[in-house]
C-alpha cells in the first residue's frame, strides 16, 4: 500500500496539471476541441478522484461526495448533447451538483466550528456574513417583487458572488493549506466564475462549443488532480481547518466580504433586473466595513493581551511582569516572591500534562486569592513558565504573603479524583523605595533564595542574602562534579563510599542486618551526606546510575565478606523511582547477585512512597519477581506519604520502616499512629522497623507497642564499610581475591 502511494509522487500531479493547462488553452483557441473536451474531461476527473482515494486512502467520505458532484456536472453536457437542449434535465443535473457541493462546504464548516469556543471575533465574523447574506435576500426580494423575467439568473449570480467572497475569506485566513486544498479552491473559484458568466448570459450552463468552456474544462480537471496529489488526505481533515492565520490574516480575509455589496449591485445591473435602490450599497458597505473595524480592534486587543499574559493561566507573563515592575511606584519598597512547586515534575511525569495543567490552575487560584486577601489588591501575580510563579507585592505585606503562599500550597490539591501535593519553595528579594533594583537582578536574587529554600527541604519561604550566592556557586560546581563522579573514575572529584547502619532487634539489641547509605568523600568538602548531593544527582537525571553503582558496590562487599569468612547478614539498599521504572531491574539485580555468588536472601531493597510511581510502572512486576527469587522488599519512610495502603496492595512488601518523624513523637506520648501501624502490620503479617531511634525511652515505648526492629543513633551511627565489618560481622578469616570497582567508588579492602 505504501509503495503504491510512494509511486504516485506529487510530481505526477504537476505533469498532469501541465497537460490540463495545455488542453484548456486548446479549448480556448480551437472551437473544434471544445465539445470533445467538455465530454471527456469530467469523466477523466471522476476517474482521478476514484484513483486518488484508492491510492491515498483518506479518512471520511468527503472525497466520495466530490466524485458524485463531478459525475452530476459531467453528465449534464452529455445529456445536453443527446437531447440537443441545455435547459430542462441537463440544467437540473447542474443544480443537483451545486446543491451537493454546497452540502460539502456546509459539512466542512460545521466540522470546523465544532469544539471551538465562541470568541468575540468569531461572533463579529458571523455578523459580517449575516449582513452580506441579508443584502442578497433583500436584493432577491426586490427582483421577485418587481416581477423581473430572469429571477433564477439573478439568484444564481448573487449566490455565486457571496460564495466567492466567503471562499476568498476562507483562503486568506487559513495558514499553510495543503497543495490539494489549493487545487480544490482554485477549481471552486473557476466554477463560480464560469457560473457567473453563464447566468449573466441568461443560462444555467454553457453550450459545449462556447468559449467559456475554457474555464469549465480546467475547473473540472482540477478536482481530479486535487484528489491525485498526495496531500489530499489532509484536505478535509479537521486539523487543516483549525490551522488559522494570525489575526492579521483573518482581518485581510474580511476584505473580499466588504466588496460583496458592490458586486451584488453590479450583478443586478448587469442582469438588467430592478435591484435595490442605489443607497443600499453604500449603507451595507459601510455597515460591513464598521463590523470589520470592530473585528480588527477585537483582534488587536486579544493579541495585545496575549503578548503580556500566559495562555494557560491568564496571569501576567514575563513581559506583563516587567510592565508591572516599571509602572508601580515602590512606596515603602516592594518585594518579589519567586515560587516554585516542589514536586511538579513528578506530578507531570506520573499523571501526565493534563493533570499537571489542572494543578497549575488550582495553584494560580490559591496564589491569586492569598495575594488579594493579604495585600488588598496591591500585588501582581505572574507565571514565568513551567511551575514558576512570581508575586510582586508592596514590602509591607510581602512577608505575610510569602507565609500564606507556602501554607496555601501545603494543603493537598484534588485534581480529577487524584489527591496531589503541590508544596512550594519561595525565594524573596526586596527592593528599597530609594534604591530601585532592575527586574532581572531582582529575579536572580529571588531565584537564589528559592534555591536555598529548596535545598532546605522545600515547603518554606527564604529571604535573599548576599552570602547565598556563594552557596549557589558551590552547588553549581558540585553539580558538574556529580556527573563526572558517576561517569566513571575521576579521582580529582573524590569518590563514593557506602556506609552501613546496623538494624537491630529492639528487645535484645542483636544486629539483624544493615542499611547501605551512600556518602561522597569530596577532596574539598570532606565527607558529604546524601542531603548535600542527592538533589544534584536527581536534577542531573543520574538517579538510576547512582542506584546501580551502590547496588554493585554492596553486592561486591557482600561477596568480599563472604570470601573473608565473616558472618553473613543482609544489607538493605535504597532504590529511587528511576530504578523502579526500569523494566530490566529484576534481571539486573539477580544477575549481579548470581555473578558475585551472593544468595538473594542477603539483599533487601527499600522503596519509598515519596517518589510516586506511575500506574503503568513496571515496578510491580520487577519487585514480584525479585521477591519470588528471595529478595526482601521494605517500604521506607512509612507514615509520611499518602499512598501507603495502595503501595502495600501493589508491591510484595515484608517490612514497614516507620519514618523518624513518627518514631520521634512516640516518647512525647503520641503513640497512636505507631500503635495503629503495628496493629495493621500484624494483621497483614508484616514486620515493623522503627527508624531514628535516639533515646532509651523511645526504644522502651516501641517495645511496649510491639515494634520488633529498630535503627538509629541509639544503637549506632552509619559506619564505614570496614568498621561495620570488623565490629558487627566479626574478623576476617581469609583474604578474598581482588575485585572490580563500581563507577564512582574507590577500590576498598
Ligand atoms: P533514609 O533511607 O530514611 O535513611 C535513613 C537516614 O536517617 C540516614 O540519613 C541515616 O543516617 C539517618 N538516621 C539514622 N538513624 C538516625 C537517628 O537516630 N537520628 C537521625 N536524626 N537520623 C538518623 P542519610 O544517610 O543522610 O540518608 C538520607 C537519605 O538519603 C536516606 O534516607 C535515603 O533516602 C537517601 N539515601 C541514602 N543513601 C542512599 C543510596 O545509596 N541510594 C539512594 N537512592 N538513596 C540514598
Ligand atoms: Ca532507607
Ligand atoms: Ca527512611
Amino acid at each position: 500500500m505504501t509503495s503504491r502511494r510512494a509511486r504516485w509522487s506529487a510530481r505526477s500531479t504537476w505533469v498532469l496539471l501541465a497537460v490540463v493547462l495545455a488542453v484548456s488553452a486548446l479549448v480556448l483557441a480551437v472551437p473544434a476541441w471544445r465539445a470533445p473536451a467538455v465530454l471527456a474531461v469530467p469523466a477523466a476527473s471522476v476517474a482521478g478522484v476514484v484513483l486518488g482515494v484508492a491510492l491515498h486512502r483518506p479518512r471520511g467520505g468527503a472525497w466520495w461526495l466530490v466524485a458524485l458532484t463531478l459525475t452530476l456536472w459531467g453528465a449534464a453536457p452529455w445529456l445536453a448533447q443527446v437531447t440537443g437542449r441545455v435547459d430542462g434535465p441537463p440544467t437540473a443535473l447542474v443544480w443537483a451538483g451545486q446543491a451537493l457541493a454546497a452540502g460539502i462546504v456546509l459539512h466542512v464548516a460545521r466540522g470546523r466550528e465544532a469544539g471551538r469556543e465562541p470568541s468575540p471575533g468569531g461572533r463579529l465574523d458571523l455578523a459580517v456574513i449575516a449582513a452580506v447574506v441579508a443584502l442578497v435576500g433583500a436584493q432577491l426580494a426586490a427582483v421577485v417583487l418587481a416581477d423581473h423575467g430572469d429571477v433564477t439568473g439573478v439568484v444564481v449570480a448573487s449566490a455565486d458572488v457571496v460564495l466567492l467572497g466567503v471562499l476568498l475569506r476562507f483562503t486568506v485566513s487559513r495558514r499553510a493549506l495543503p497543495v490539494s486544498s489549493w487545487l480544490l479552491l482554485t477549481a471552486g473559484l473557476l466554477v463560480i466564475v464560469y457560473d457567473l458568466t453563464c447566468s449573466l448570459n441568461g443560462r444555467r450552463m454553457a453550450l459545449p462549443g462556447e468559449a467559456v468552456q475554457g474555464l469549465g474544462v480546467p475547473a473540472l480537471a482540477l478536482f481530479g488532480l486535487a484528489a491525485l496529489h498526495p496531500s489530499m488526505t489532509a484536505t478535509f481533515a479537521a486539523e487543516t481547518f483549525a490551522r488559522r492565520r494570525r489575526p492579521s490574516g483573518a482581518l485581510l480575509g474580511l476584505l473580499p466580504l466588504v466588496a460583496v455589496p458592490a458586486a451584488l449591485w453590479w450583478v443586478a445591473r448587469a442582469a438588467g433586473a430592478p435591484g435595490l435602490p442605489g443607497w443600499t450599497v453604500p449603507v451595507t458597505g459601510a455597515l460591513v466595513a464598521a463590523l470589520c473595524l470592530l473585528r480588527a480592534s477585537a483582534a488587536l486587543r486579544a493579541s495585545e493581551h496575549l503578548a503580556e499574559h500566559d495562555p494557560l493561566t491568564d496571569l501576567a507573563n514575563r513581559r506583563g511582569l516587567a510592565r508591572a515592575h516599571a509602572e508601580r511606584p515602590a512606596l515603602g519598597g516592594r518585594s518579589l516572591l519567586l515560587l516554585d512547586l516542589d514536586d511538579f515534575k513528578q506530578v507531570n511525569d506520573t499523571h501526565g500534562h493534563d493533570v499537571g495543567d489542572a494543578l497549575l490552575l488550582q495553584v494560580r487560584d490559591r496564589l491569586v486569592s492569598a495575594t488579594r486577601e493579604v495585600c488588598a489588591g496591591d500585588g501582581v501575580v505572574a507565571r514565568l513558565g513551567g511551575d514558576e510563579f512570581v508575586v510582586l507585592a508592596p514590602a509591607r505585606c510581602a512577608g505575610e504573603v510569602a507565609d500564606r503562599l507556602v501554607r496555601a500550597l501545603e494543603a493537598p490539591v484534588v485534581v480529577g479524583g487524584l489527591v496531589l501535593r503541590a508544596g512550594a519553595s519561595v525565594g524573596v528579594a526586596h527592593e528599597g523605595a530609594a534604591a530601585p533594583v532592575p527586574l532581572a537582578e531582582l529575579l536572580t536574587r529571588a531565584d537564589v533564595a528559592m534555591y536555598a529554600a529548596k535545598s532546605a527541604g522545600g515547603g518554606r519561604a527564604v529571604d535573599f542574602h548576599p552570602a547565598m550566592r556563594e552557596e549557589v556557586a558551590r552547588r553549581y560546581t558540585l553539580s558538574g562534579q556529580v556527573r563526572r563522579l558517576l561517569a566513571g573514575r575521576a579521582p580529582d572529584v573524590g569518590h563514593l563510599e557506602v556506609h552501613h547502619q546496623p538494624l537491630v532487634e529492639l528487645a535484645s539489641g542483636r544486629v539483624v542486618g544493615a542499611e547501605a547509605l551512600v556518602r561522597w568523600r569530596h577532596p574539598q568538602h570532606g565527607l558529604l551526606t546524601p542531603d548535600a548531593f542527592l538533589a544534584l544527582v536527581s536534577t542531573n537525571d543520574l538517579d538510576a546510575e547512582l542506584d546501580a553503582a551502590v547496588l554493585q558496590e554492596v553486592v561486591d562487599q557482600l561477596s568480599r565478606w563472604r570470601d573473608q569468612g565473616r558472618r553473613e547478614l543482609p544489607v538493605a539498599v535504597n532504590l529511587t523511582r528511576a530504578s523502579l521504572d526500569d523494566p530490566a531491574l529484576a534481571e539486573r539485580v539477580l544477575t549481579l547477585l548470581a555473578d558475585a555468588g551472593v544468595p538473594t536472601s542477603q539483599l533487601h531493597l527499600e522503596i519509598t512512597e515519596h517518589q510516586q510511581l506511575a500506574v503503568d510502572s513496571p515496578a510491580a512486576g520487577s519487585l514480584a519477581e525479585l521477591r519470588a527469587a528471595g529478595v526482601e522488599i521494605h517500604l521506607d519512610d512509612y507514615g509520611t506519604g499518602y499512598t501507603s495502603l495502595d503501595y502495600l496492595r501493589r508491591f510484595p512488601v515484608q517490612v514497614l520502616k516507620l519514618d523518624r518523624s513518627v518514631v520521634g513523637a512516640v516518647a512525647d506520648g503520641d503513640a497512636q499512629l505507631v500503635a495503629g501501624v503495628q496493629a495493621m502490620a500484624a494483621a497483614l503479617d508484616l514486620q515493623v522497623l522503627a527508624e531514628g531511634v535516639e533515646t532509651p525511652q523511645q526504644r522502651a515505648r516501641l517495645i511496649e507497642l510491639g515494634v520488633r526492629y529498630g535503627q538509629g543513633y541509639l544503637f549506632s551511627r552509619p559506619l564505614a564499610a570496614r568498621d561495620y565489618a570488623d565490629r558487627v560481622l566479626g574478623p576476617a578469616r581469609s583474604h578474598g581475591p581482588q575485585r572490580t570497582v563500581a563507577p564512582g567508588f574507590a577500590a576498598t579492602p
